[in-house]
């Protein structure tokens, strides 16, 4: 059912917009009733307006703690058409058939430095969630606009069939979910204060706003339901603002496997190529051009390169496009930009889909986030970075400058792969990637057969392992493999026994001081 909007309270912080709603509403014969500060504002346009005060016969009290609080409002706003009638002209109620409200600023004011705890507290609103939830809840009867941008919607369908149920409908599970994020924001400042007032640094991730990007086909698995959610204000350099370009819709495991490939390639300076299958890398390479980064990565591993997903830390071109499309099978490709050359390159094979992120800014602040039974595990992602001052050698063999290179080149690259992680690296190329063991040795091991599966020669080759080697055994296997130096944290209670054997099998070993696990 549609009913005509005859009357309508607006009550906003957030001004925008609200004078021109106000007068198309007027020019539609709807009477409006606002609260103190809106009603200024749209008198001063030269709108009629009644104030809430006047119409309830209440003022507005306690600095505005008390302004729409009334029998008079949320009876008009509450009551079922059709049910309630007789009690509406009892009680002398007029009904409300639209609610245009906004809320107080609460996250923009605790966002400000030095925010006091009072005036966050005065940042609470308590009539506007109100109203917005009866209107919610009445959204049988009552339409219920949260959002400046839903102003020329409400009017458009005004103006043709009226606001039918289901936009309505809408409207309500939009006003929710404000009402929701905006409780939320509160709750998380309260919790973050410590016994002083003062609040404590709280992940961002909590009082971001989340909308739903794209509801999945399924998740991981067909038989698992999914969504993905993009962080309302992402910015450009991440997946969740880039732009699919063309292809098939993005599922669950291509986008978190997009963005482990794209947060791998922006770990570079030079011109990178990453292809990742199955959240690991199975091939990374820098070079002078795109074009050679990436037939070097696709090199390190081509039978797992299949159907991977492959990111480029820079524009890609229609040179390198063709090229991949020549070489193998491709899920997903990603870079900043992609070329007209390219674009018409791609177009050839439609089911590839290609995301265009935009430029990343120098570093993605990003929080990790992982449910488990009962909880929510937080934590800031590994955005460390290794720099060459940081390198202390533990051996009498100091490591030479190539050595060092490439070791400063493995390092992301094992900080990317999942734990035990173990990377055997030269001249800016994977050379083999063991990912995931429960063991150390293991990822060695089976890093080992992949190098002699692609007929790659480790000599000379750099070995890099995510954390320490609990005993000499791993850093053995790979020196033997032909490893020269070897990049790992240090800090294992058995360091000693593992640099002694380092000095007798002639490697250079370099420790970082820090870890990089990845699960
Ligand atoms: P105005 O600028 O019109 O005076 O106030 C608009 C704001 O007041 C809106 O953000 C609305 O949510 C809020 N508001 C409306 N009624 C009440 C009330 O009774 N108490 C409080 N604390 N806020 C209200």
């Amino acid at each position: 059912m549609t009913y005509a909007i005859r009357r309508a309270l607006l009550s906003v912080s957030d001004k925008t917009g609200i004078v021109e709603l106000a007068q198309a509403l007027r020019q539609r014969q709807v009477e409006l009733i606002s609260s103190g500060g809106t009603a200024r504002t749209l008198k001063e346009a030269g709108v009629e307006v009644t104030e809430v005060s006047a119409h309830t016969g209440a003022p507005e009290i306690m600095n505005g703690r008390v302004k729409t609080l009334h029998p008079k409002i949320h009876g008009g706003i509450l009551a079922r058409r059709g049910i309630d009638d007789a009690t509406l002209e009892e009680q002398n109620i007029a009904p409300i058939d639209l609610v245009v409200v906004n809320l107080y600023p609460f996250s923009q004011t605790v966002a400000k430095p030095n925010c006091s705890l009072d005036d966050a507290i005065e940042n609470i609103d308590i009539g506007g969630p109100t109203m917005v939830r009866a209107a919610a809840k009445n959204h049988k009867d009552v339409s219920i606009v949260v959002d400046p941008s839903d102003y020329q919607r409400l009017l458009a369908a005004m103006d043709g069939d009226g606001v039918d149920a289901g936009m309505r409908r809408d409207l309500a599970v939009k006003a929710f979910a404000h009402t929701a994020a905006y409780d939320d924001a509160i709750v998380n400042y309260l919790s973050a204060l410590d016994d002083n007032d003062s609040a404590q640094p709280q992940p961002r991730i909590f009082n971001r706003q989340w909308h739903l990007h794209t509801a999945l086909r399924y998740g991981e698995n067909p038989h698992q339901q999914a969504s993905f959610y993009a962080d309302a204000n992402a910015p450009s350099g991440t997946i969740g603002a880039a732009r699919l370009i063309q292809g098939k819709p993005l599922s669950y495991n291509n986008l978190a496997d997009a963005d482990a490939a794209w947060t791998a390639a922006l770990e570079f300076i030079m011109p990178a190529c990453v292809i990742v299958k199955h959240a690991n890398p199975c091939g990374i390479a820098v070079a002078a051009d795109i074009g050679s980064a990436y037939e070097k990565a696709f090199s390190t591993d081509p039978t797992s390169a299949f159907g991977g997903i492959i990111a480029f830390n820079s524009d890609l071109d229609g040179e390198t496009a063709a090229e991949i499309l020549n070489n193998q099978f491709v899920e997903v490709i990603i870079a900043p930009k992609i070329t007209p050359a390219a674009r018409e390159a791609l177009a050839t094979k439609t089911n590839v889909r290609v995301l265009e992120t935009g430029c990343a800014p120098d570093q993605l602040n990003n929080w990790e986030l992982k449910t488990l039974s009962g909880g929510l595990l937080v934590q800031s992602a590994d955005q460390a970075r290794i720099h060459r001052e940081e390198l202390t050698v533990v051996t009498e063999k100091a490591p030479t400058d190539h050595e060092i290179n490439d070791m400063i080149f493995a390092w992301p690259v094992v900080k990317m792969v999942k734990s035990n992680a173990i990377v055997f690296a030269r001249d800016g190329q994977t050379m083999a990637i063991g990912a995931g063991q429960m063991s150390r040795v293991d990822s060695v091991r089976i890093a080992i057969r992949k190098a002699e599966d692609a007929g790659f020669d480790l000599r000379g080759s750099v070995m890099a392992s995510d954390a320490f080697f609990p005993f000499p055994d791993a850093m053995l296997a790979g020196a033997e493999a032909g490893a020269t130096a070897i990049i790992q944290p240090g800090g294992s209670m058995r360091d000693d026994e593992v640099i002694t054997a380092a000095n007798e099998v002639g490697v250079a070993m370099v420790t970082t001081g820090r870890r990089h696990f990845r699960h």
